[in-house]
């Protein structure tokens, strides 16, 4: 990703801004997947990124059929260097700014043009403002129990009622260990969902919690306002997911009554050209997902450019038999 990149442009009206077939934006594992497919497809690609993906806090990335455990960045190492290996070029960078054209802008004021996007931003994660949050968070502060839940399998185990889907996930957890705790903190049971917490085991513990204890780098539990201390493991909290689309909504891109961007299977956008892949577009997406969106993507532009250039060509044969058989024409 070091990689100086000499040739782009300096402002929006450069006409000299260099032309890729495709731009992704976002290089996690949707972006990259999408690159490797249009990569191969000898399509000029540019991937700008600016090294933020959503799952580097954690470890190691499970689920991901051949890749169980790898460590995230070793992922995006092992991909990169896949990648571009045809030819694909790496930017490092923000993107502030997508204009029709398309005109990709980056933040430091560098451009350049592409003939379709792939939007692959990902989502921004915002947890319940409680201490000890973030400092924990992909380590034993949890969400996701298909990423993490087998790794503290039979562990005491806390769940924090901060989402209207707080108890869902006490529920769900439970299949991952019989020593469930749920924080109410500010989502209240309903009696018929206490009635469910109370059937699978899984504890209620009433109070607003204060913060999440830690000792020697290890979370050792919860502690409530009042001042006492649940022993706890790991605890799973539900964060809000916030796609990173910006870029899309300045398109002009089509969102559902939930505020998600609007896409087809293949990720095509309302916008034409513009493509939205991975967690910007679904938040469930996992990694391998995320890299199947990219991929179904990447055929679809290809097609599209594809049949862009059947149509340039036709004219052109066109444009160029016409004054040959007109020439035949008796004068
Ligand atoms: C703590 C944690 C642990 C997880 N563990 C697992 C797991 O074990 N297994 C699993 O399958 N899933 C796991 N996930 C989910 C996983 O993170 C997502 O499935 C995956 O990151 C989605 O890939 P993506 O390419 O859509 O987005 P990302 O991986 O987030 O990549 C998006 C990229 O776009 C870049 N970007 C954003 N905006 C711009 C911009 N304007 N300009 C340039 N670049 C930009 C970002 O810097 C980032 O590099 C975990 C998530 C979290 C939070």
């Amino acid at each position: 990703m070091s990689e100086a990149v000499k040739d782009v442009g300096r402002s929006v009206s450069d006409a000299n801004a260099p032309v890729f077939d495709v731009v992704v934006v976002g290089g996690g594992a949707a972006g990259l997947s999408a690159a490797l497919v249009l990569g191969r497809a000898r399509r000029r690609v540019a991937v700008i990124d600016d090294g933020e993906p959503r799952n580097a806090p954690a470890e190691h990335m499970q689920g991901f059929l051949s890749r169980n455990g790898m460590s995230p960045s070793a992922l995006l190492e092992v991909g990169r260097a896949e990648v571009a290996g045809y030819g694909v070029r790496f930017i490092e960078g923000r993107v502030g700014r997508i204009d029709h054209g398309y005109f990709v802008q980056l933040e430091d004021g560098r451009v350049i043009r592409a003939r379709r996007v792939v939007v692959a931003t990902g989502l921004r994660d915002e947890l319940p403002d409680i201490p000890g949050m973030w400092e924990r968070w992909g380590r034993d502060l949890l969400h996701c129990p298909y990423c993490h839940g087998y790794e503290v399998r039979d562990e005491p185990l806390g769940v924090l009622g901060t989402h209207p889907n707080a108890v869902n996930h006490a529920l769900l957890l439970r299949q991952w260990s019989d020593d469930v705790v749920y924080f109410p903190h500010d989502q209240e049971p309903t009696e018929e969902e206490r009635e469910k917490l109370a059937a699978r085991g899984v504890r209620v513990v009433e109070g607003t919690v204060a913060r999440l204890v830690v000792e020697d780098d290890r979370l050792r539990g919860v502690e409530l306002a009042e001042g006492s201390v649940v022993a706890r493991a790991a605890v799973f909290v539900m964060p809000r997911m916030v796609p990173r689309d910006e870029l899309l909504g300045d398109l002009g891109c089509e969102r559902d009554a939930n505020g998600w961007v609007v896409t087809d299977r293949s990720g095509r956008t309302s916008v034409p050209g513009v493509w939205a892949v991975g967690n910007v577009a679904d938040p469930r997406a996992q990694v391998i997902v995320a890299a199947g969106m990219g991929s179904a993507a990447a055929f679809m532009i290809n097609l599209d450019l594809v049949e862009e250039e059947v149509d340039e060509a036709v004219e052109e044969h066109r444009a160029r038999s016409a004054p040959a058989s007109s020439s035949l024409l008796p004068s």
